[in-house]
């Protein structure tokens, strides 16, 4: 998993103050108004750190079922299986290959 640019693009630059995740041709787009704006290159370890936590999170989002945003409340047997064959088709879907899940 990466960290996208709006567009659906791999984010590679961090822009504004508020640290907007921009790929290359977007962070272009944002420097070429009339105000200057702060813009700071992603190293590669943060991308994938930040992956990294990401994936965890959804390996075990993936792993407890959670019902909606009740985190007490979790999926069990067919329901269960469909949520996480939900999320395994949806990575699928976009291309997204996650360790322990789907890969
Ligand atoms: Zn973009």
């Amino acid at each position: 998993m990466h960290i996208n640019c709006g567009c659906g693009r791999l984010a590679e630059y961090e822009v504004y103050d508020h640290r907007e995740p921009h790929c290359h041709q977007c962070m272009m787009d944002a420097i070429s108004g009339k105000y200057q704006v702060p813009v700071r290159r992603l190293e590669v370890e943060e991308t994938y750190l930040e992956n990294r936590m990401g994936n965890e999170k959804l390996v075990s989002t993936y792993n407890k079922a959670p019902v909606g945003c009740h985190p007490t409340t979790k999926w069990v047997g067919e329901g269960k299986e469909a949520f996480q064959d939900g999320i395994t088709t949806t990575l699928d879907m976009l291309g997204i290959k996650i360790e322990g899940l789907n890969e």
